[in-house]
């Protein structure tokens, strides 16, 4: 499937790769030839298991443990991959978690946890990688937010105001990386089917979604794909892509 071509010797480095979304960004970047780093934070058998589809495909990738919303573990998987890699060409912010709850009721620990994650998390892998990003005076970053960062969810304060902080991250980074040649944009699924949406109750959602279906996880890996590698992309940054059946608009 991989072979040698403009992307070979590049790296990207994708948090939450062992599952959904972040597993099909990562094999997609693979397939184009780069290498992958596959980031989880717990499920190290799916890890393996995206790191050996990709080698038996002929690609390179190799998995990192570390927890990414917490300071000293991004560091270190930054060095590590830079120790190994030598470069970070590619970014995916893409780990992220709910705790719902209707607000009133929300417990701190619980807005806690979601912000450290959705929201510091991406803040400190960016900071890390922007470094020898700004040295190669290359790079691309994509945030994968969400459509209830834009609308608002009953039951997702903490989800929503992380993924909304997201967009505000986005704007302002690539504004301070656009003159080093390094874009920074986000993808916002919105229903997509992996773990996080199994025991969401489909047929009401169903009915607000034009294109009446949930997404699937290669769906919001094209898009990511697009803003991460074509050279059409270049000139886009700062930017929010829906990939949400039309769910929301305008
Ligand atoms: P998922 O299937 O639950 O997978 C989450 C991934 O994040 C797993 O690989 C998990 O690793 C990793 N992760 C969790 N906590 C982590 C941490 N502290 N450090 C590093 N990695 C961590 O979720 P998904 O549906 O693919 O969602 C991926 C992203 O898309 C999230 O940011 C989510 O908010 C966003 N999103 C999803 C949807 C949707 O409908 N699914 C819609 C909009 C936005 P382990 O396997 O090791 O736990």
């Amino acid at each position: 499937m991989t072979s040698s071509n403009q992307f070979t010797g590049k790296t990207a480095l994708v948090t939450g790769a062992s599952r959904g979304i972040g597993k099909a960004v990562a094999l997609s970047l693979a397939k184009e030839g780069l290498e992958v780093v596959v980031n989880y934070a717990n499920s190290s058998e799916e890890a393996e298991q995206v790191v050996s589809t990709i080698k038996s495909s002929g690609g390179r990738a190799y998995s990192i443990q570390a927890n990414v919303a917490e300071e000293n573990e991004v560091n270190n998987l930054v060095s590590s991959v830079l120790s190994k890699s030598s470069r970070i060409d590619v970014l995916i912010n893409n780990a992220g978690i709910t705790r719902d709850g209707l607000l009133m009721r929300m417990k701190t620990e619980d807005w806690k946890s979601v912000l450290n994650l959705n929201l510091s998390g991406v803040f400190l892998c960016t900071r890390a990688v922007a470094r020898p990003m700004l040295k190669q005076r290359a790079g691309r970053v994509i945030n994968i937010t969400s459509v209830v960062g834009l609308m608002g969810n009953a039951g997702q304060a903490n989800y929503a105001a992380s993924k909304a902080g997201v967009l505000g991250l986005t704007k302002s980074a690539a504004k301070e990386f656009a003159s080093r040649g390094i874009t920074v944009n986000a993808v916002a699924p919105g229903f997509i089917s992996t773990d996080m949406t199994k025991d969401i109750d489909s047929e009401k959602i169903l009915s607000a979604i034009p294109l009446g279906t949930f997404g699937t996880p290669e769906q919001v890996a094209g898009a990511v794909r697009f803003l991460a590698l074509d050279p059409a992309a270049a000139y886009i940054t700062g930017q929010v892509l829906q990939i949400d059946g039309g769910m929301v608009m305008g």
